[in-house]
């Protein structure tokens, strides 16, 4: 578990001298780039995926390339992802990328964080007390975004309003002072349709919103546009859990059938449904779809969705999924680094890894 990494930086921070010291396995995976920053002699990395000989081992092109082992010293500030899984995440490459373009002493990492609330709290709290480990910020995706808020009011540490109506919080920014969060997928996605509507925030008030979906991301974007003053409307597949957000957020709700009479503006796809590898799959036929529509996709692999396809013959407006990622990835670097993140590089990177354009 990555919570057992914490004995092995002890022992590199209280020892000196030539030590070897990092942990195996997937959850180690991050002691064997931290080792550098306190001091172990050599890590261990494989040449490529062929000749790996146990889990968690990075390829030394990997190493070298997108975490600048060779670059990492005592002063070098970490970042992270808290996820389960993160093996699939972008957001090391992403992150990394943008701190290597800005000569930022700064590493972002994969935190492979198992368990629930209590694992959560554990390693948090490891981290805190141990100021020399400089962690100074993190993303946290799945499974871990309530217990991220659950955290920080027990702790009674800063919680961006927004974030508080939403119930979750997708970024921690830790210094002398304490933790802050904050939740960057409802402006991530607020300012991608801005952008493309060309509108500014007070013309979604009374502006009629299908959001089709009812988790984790529609509750972020449906948190955002009600503060806004939107006229939503929810559709999904569970019509119970439909009725409960739109009862929080003075919404209206409806089955996914009745997407048939669909009379909205803007319709924002917070389903899974598009996704890699179900490619063919579209949550709203396309006989629906009308040329006035703006039509936003949060589904983000790929990035031409077929729902996003069929908008686009319909010759609707359409948004791409990647458009609100880039705008939560550059909130998030703000928050870390104070300084205003390369859009254009994000989403280079993105579909780098896509292997998309
Ligand atoms: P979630 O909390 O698990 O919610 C999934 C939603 O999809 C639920 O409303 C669920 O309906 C619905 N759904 C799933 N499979 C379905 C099916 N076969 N038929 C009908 N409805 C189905 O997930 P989430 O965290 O909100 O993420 C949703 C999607 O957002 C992800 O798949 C991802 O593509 C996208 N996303 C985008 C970004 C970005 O930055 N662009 C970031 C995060 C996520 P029920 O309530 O009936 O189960």
């Amino acid at each position: 578990h990555i919570n057992d990494c914490f004995d092995a930086f002890d022992l590199l921070h209280r020892t000196s001298g030539q030590r070897i010291i990092f942990c195996m396995g997937q959850a180690g995976l991050i002691s064997r780039i931290i080792a550098k920053k306190l001091g172990s002699m050599v890590t261990f990395a494989k040449l490529d995926d062929k000749n790996a000989t146990a889990p968690g081992q990075l390829t030394i092109a990997r190493l070298k390339k997108l975490y600048r082992y060779n670059d990492i010293n005592s002063e070098t500030e970490l970042y992270g992802i808290i996820a389960s899984p993160v093996a699939h995440s972008l957001s090391p490459d992403i992150h990394n990328t943008c701190f290597a373009a800005k000569k930022l002493n700064k590493l972002y990492l994969p935190l492979l964080l198992e368990g629930g609330s209590e694992q959560f709290e554990r390693f948090l709290g490891a981290v805190t007390i141990r100021n020399w480990l400089d962690f100074r910020g993190f993303s946290v995706t799945i499974p871990h975004k309530e217990n991220a808020i659950n955290y920080i009011r027990k702790k009674k540490d800063f919680i961006e309003p927004v974030a508080e109506r939403v119930g979750a919080v997708n970024t921690i920014v830790s210094n002398e002072a304490g933790l802050k969060a904050y939740n960057t997928d409802y402006q991530g996605a607020l300012d991608a349709i801005a952008e493309k509507m060309k509108i500014t925030a007070d013309d979604f008030a009374d502006m009629p919103i299908a959001v089709i979906g009812a988790g984790g991301v529609a509750r972020a974007i449906i948190a955002g546009l009600s503060d806004a003053g939107a006229k939503i409307k929810i559709y999904n597949r569970t019509v119970e859990k439909a009725r409960l957000l739109a009862a929080e957020f003075n919404a209206d709700y409806a089955p996914l059938d009745d997407l048939q009479n669909i009379e909205a503006k803007l319709v924002i796809n917070c389903t899974s449904i598009g996704m890699s590898p179900n490619v063919d799959a579209t949550v709203l036929p396309a006989e629906y779809i009308k040329k006035d529509m703006v039509v936003f996709d949060t589904v983000y692999n790929p990035v031409q969705t077929l729902l996003l396809k069929q908008a686009k013959e319909a010759a609707a407006v359409t948004i791409d999924g990647v458009s609100m990622f880039v705008n939560q990835a550059c909130a998030q670097f703000k928050l870390f680094t104070g300084s205003d993140a390369d859009a254009k590089l994000i989403r280079k990177t993105i579909s780098h890894c896509l292997k998309t354009d």
